[in-house]
Formats: C-alpha cells, structure tokens, sequence
C-alpha cells in the first residue's frame, strides 16, 4: 500500500493470481478500515497544499506521469496480462489509453476558468470560482486495471483534490505499478494513496461514512454501486458512478452486413467480453441477416482462445470461476428457451487451457426477450443476435433495459442515423463506429449505467466546486 508518499507492508498479505493458469502473480498487502482512515488522514493533510499549488505546478506533475508511464508500457503491459488476462497487444493498448488520460488532464488542469457575471445593481459584481471539492475516494475494477485509475486520479489531480485509492482485489499489481509512476513523477506525499485488500467491503464503508471525504468516484456492478451511493448519502458526498452495461449494436439493412459484422466481432471479443461498452444484444433487419450471421460466425470461430502472452491468441480467459459459471449458465438457459447455437458454448478445456477459465467465443441466433442474456449484462465472449424488421421495433427493444451505457448503430441512412443517435437512451452511441471512446470525450451511461462522466471537459466538472463571490462596491 502507498500512503504518505511511503510504501507499507502488512502482516496480511494475499496473493493474485494469473487467470490463464492459475499460476501466483505476486502477494499484495491486505488492507483494513484502519488502513483506509491512515490513508485519508494523509490526503486531509495533503489537500491544502496541493490545492495551492498552481494549476502549472499539478500539470507539469501529471505531464512527468504520462511520459513515464509510455517509457514503462511494456512492463506495464506484460503484468496487466499476467494479472488479468488480456492478450498483450490489447494491454498495450490500455497502458496508451490509460497515459492519454494523464496528458489529457494535464492539459485541461490549466483550463479551470471562473466567470464574472453582471449583477443587475451598478454597486455589484459578481465572480464564480472553481474550486476542488476536496478529498476523493476512488474504487475501481480489474477489467481495464490501468486506464479506469488514472480516469479517476488524473483529473482529481488536475482539479486540486488529494484521493484514496481503492483497486480490485484481482489486480492489485497494476495498481501498484500505476502509483509508482505517479511516485516517480513527484506527485508529493499524501497527495495520491493506495490501499489495497481482499475485502472491498470495509475500505468502501470507510470510504463512504468518512465526514471527511468529500467525493466518492466508483467504476463496476450496478448493484455495488447503488450500495455505495446510499451509503455515501449519509454525507451528501459528491458521486461519480461507472456501472454496468448491455449494449445494443444494431444494423439496418442499407448497411453493408458483413462490413457491420467483422465491426461486431471486433468489439464484442475485445476483453473477452468483458468491457461494460461491449455489445451485448446484437439486433439486425431481417433482409441481411444471412449474410451478417455467416460473416459473423466465421470471425468467431476465427478467434484463438489462450495465453494473452502468447501472440497467436485473441481472446484470453474470463477473470474468474463464478464469471465462467454466469457465462454458461446465460448460454444454457437460451438454448433451452429455443436459441439456435451457432458457435462455441462451452468451456474450453483442450490442454493449457484447462488451468485457466477459458470460454469458447459464442454465437447465438434466435434469441428472444424471455431470455436471461436479453436482459442481463453478459460479460463474456458471447454474441446474441435478434433479428427486427422496422426501424420502431428496433429502437423499442434497444431502449428496453435499465441500462443505458453505450450503443452501436449500422446505417448508411442520414437521417435513420441522426434520429436513431437521439432516440437511444444511452451515454454514448457509436454509429458505424465501433470505437467511441477518447481521453477527450465524454464517457458514462444514463439509467442504472451510472452518473457523471469521465474523460473531456466533463471529467474534471466532477472534481470542481463552483463558488459565488457577490461583491458589493
Ligand atoms: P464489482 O462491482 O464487483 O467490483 C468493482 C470494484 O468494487 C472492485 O474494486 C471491488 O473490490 C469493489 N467492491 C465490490 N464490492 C464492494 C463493496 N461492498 N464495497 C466497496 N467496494 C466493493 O464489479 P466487477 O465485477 O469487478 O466489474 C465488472 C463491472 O464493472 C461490470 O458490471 C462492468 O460493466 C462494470 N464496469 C463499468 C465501467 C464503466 O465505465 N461504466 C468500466 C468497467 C467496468
């Protein structure tokens, strides 16, 4: 754990392991609540002084974090394999999304600007001035182990705030490495902390419950994250919330089917499936369905499931047992309700893989409303398609779920696409893109997805205070 500025052991300890062979990664310290309050301690009495600090000084800091960050990549990238799973190069691509985020807010942490509003009495002004909300508590999630924190630190950083960091239980090693380089990088002592443990429950009560902490930033389940907003109600703390996803990706039959279903198959199997922006309902027009789902089944049975370190692999194993379980258990109950299984469907257990939660790239035709997977978030390497005939039908059935994260739309239709990206009920809608995501843009659901955003402008709103000066002259 890193509070203070010093690296600290504890009696505790517990190990991570490689989710490919269920080899041992390293051990990490087992932090507790008192570890939590230490660690707030530290950022209360940090706070004043980094919030002085001028806007140049905390962006010159974070600026030193992402170069350092780049000269580190392959590393980085080698443990978050290890740690999580991912093949290589989509760590590598992470470590490069997780450094934009830290140039990004460096950038932005010199554009916190007030205003000065004209009062309608000659003998008054008025000044708005942005200020750090002050002390952040952060949670995050193994899945992208190194950009969902400097999401969250960068632009607490940027804006002034000091922040206690809490990451998953499954990866903590990529945390590790991340606050090293902020250590590296001259972010004073106190000013970003880590604490790390096996159990999230007492660290996120103190988290919550602390008077002292101001903010609480959270990215994973739906159902952690409406525990944690009640109790951090108590307080009447700020709240970011990052929660859970089921995507809608729907192609219109003016679209090229097969171009729309090699988009598919890229972004489904990123992760495994195991992203919260991953297309979970699959909806094509009748009149093109053939030929997206042939496409679409030859790149799925193209995947190579294995060993991220192992370059031939392109999906790598899902992070844990009861993740593969809840897989399965998806699959099972539609084919059983009538799904027509077209690819894969079952545990992967051919040699190596026996050792890791391997399972196979899956494609499902016929999937209806009465099944689980239509309505439950997946997160495995699972494609569920549905056919549709009218434009009506299919934007009803995207929008019928609580969530509201991401979506994709195939169209060559202008005007089917401008009304489609303002009928969605989703944070962000890719159309005819599969890769809507930027330390620039801003990212977050609506409904049970979540509240905030994180990355652009937006991203750093989060952090900041607004404050009215009225001056009488
Ligand atoms: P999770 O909610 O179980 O865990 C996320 C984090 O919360 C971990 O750090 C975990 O230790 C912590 N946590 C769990 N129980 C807690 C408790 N009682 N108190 C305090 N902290 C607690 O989720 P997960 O399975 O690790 O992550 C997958 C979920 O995250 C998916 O639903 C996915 O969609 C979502 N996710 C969302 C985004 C986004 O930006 N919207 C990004 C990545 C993941």
């Amino acid at each position: 754990m890193y509070i203070n500025g010093q690296w600290l052991q504890t009696a505790n300890r517990f190990a991570v392991f490689n989710p490919a062979n269920g080899k041992e990664v390293g051990q990490v310290p087992d932090g507790d609540a008192d570890d939590a309050r230490r660690a707030i301690d530290a950022a209360v009495a940090a706070f004043p002084g980094w919030a002085a600090a001028t806007a140049y000084e905390r962006s010159a800091k974070l600026y030193r974090a992402y170069e350092l960050m780049l000269a580190k990549r392959d590393d980085l990238a080698r443990l978050m394999t290890a740690e999580q799973g991912k093949p290589l190069r989509m760590a590598l691509a992470e470590v490069r999304y997780a450094a934009d985020f830290l140039l990004w807010f460096a950038e932005e942490a010199k554009r916190v600007y007030g205003e000065s509003i004209p009062s309608a009495r000659a003998d008054q002004r008025f000044l708005v001035r942005r200020e750090p909300v002050g002390v952040v508590c952060a949670i995050t999630p193994w899945n992208y182990p190194v950009s969902m924190i400097t999401r969250k630190v960068a632009p607490a950083l940027a804006a002034g705030c000091t922040i206690v960091l809490k990451p998953a239980e499954s990866t903590p090693l990529c945390a590790m490495a991340v606050f090293r380089i902020l250590e590296e990088a001259g972010i004073p002592a106190g000013v970003a902390n880590l604490v790390t443990a096996r159990d999230p429950q007492p660290v996120g009560e103190v988290f919550c419950t602390d008077p002292r902490v101001r903010k609480l930033s959270f990215t994973g389940s739906t159902e952690v994250g409406r525990a944690l907003y009640q109790s951090a109600a108590g307080q009447f703390k700020r709240v970011s919330l990052e929660l859970g996803g089921h995507a809608p990706f729907i192609v219109f039959d003016d679209a090229d089917p097969v171009h729309a279903a090699k988009g598919a198959a890229a972004v489904k199997f990123l992760n495994t499936g195991q992203a919260c922006i991953s297309p979970n309902r699959i909806f094509v027009q009748r009149s093109v369905a053939a030929p997206f789902l042939d496409t679409l089944r030859k790149r799925v049975e193209a995947q190579r499931a294995g060993d991220g370190l192992d370059e031939a692999s392109t999906v790598g194993p899902l992070f844990s047992q009861r993740a593969l379980d809840k897989v399965d258990a998806q699959v099972q109950d539609a084919v059983a309700l009538g799904a027509t299984l077209l690819s894969g469907g079952r545990r992967l257990t051919d040699g190596a893989l026996q050792q890791g939660f391997f399972y196979a790239p899956t494609l499902l035709a016929d999937v209806t409303p009465e099944m689980r997977i239509y309505r439950e978030e997946t997160f495995g390497p699972v494609a569920p398609v549905i056919v549709f005939d009218t434009e009506q039908q299919a934007l009803a059935m995207a929008n019928d779920t609580h969530y509201g994260l991401a979506a994709y739309v195939y169209t060559q239709n202008f005007a089917r696409a401008m009304r489609m990206f303002e009928g969605l009920h989703f944070g962000i809608v890719g159309i005819n893109d599969i890769n809507p995501t930027s330390a620039a843009a801003p990212f977050g659901g609506m409904k049970h997805s979540g509240l905030g955003r994180e990355g652009a402008r937006e991203g750093l709103e989060e952090y900041l205070e607004t404050k009215l000066g009225g001056f009488s002259i």
